[in-house]
């Protein structure tokens, strides 16, 4: 599951601490299967499908103009600009 593949990152809310930006809140993208994985409250989650949330209410609140860039439903997006 987009094991060796680069992730595409948009971030969304992000902190600098210690001269690191971490990202808090945010989106992985994987171009190659188009499914995407949320970053909430810092921490990734990229659990495999079986065990994959709805994240329903995360794309709900996303920016709009992520929203349309990518054009998300629950697993998968289906735009992609490089
Ligand atoms: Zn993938």
């Amino acid at each position: 599951m987009c094991r060796g593949y680069p992730l595409r990152l948009e971030s969304i809310e992000a902190k600098v601490l210690h001269n690191r930006t971490n990202i808090i809140k945010g989106i992985l993208l994987c171009s190659k299967c188009k499914r995407w994985y949320p970053i909430i409250n810092g921490i990734p989650r990229m659990l495999p499908d079986e065990f994959r949330e709805d994240y329903g209410h995360f794309i709900k609140d996303l920016p709009k103009a992520i929203y349309k860039k990518y054009k998300f439903n629950r697993k998968f997006f289906t735009k992609f600009t490089s």
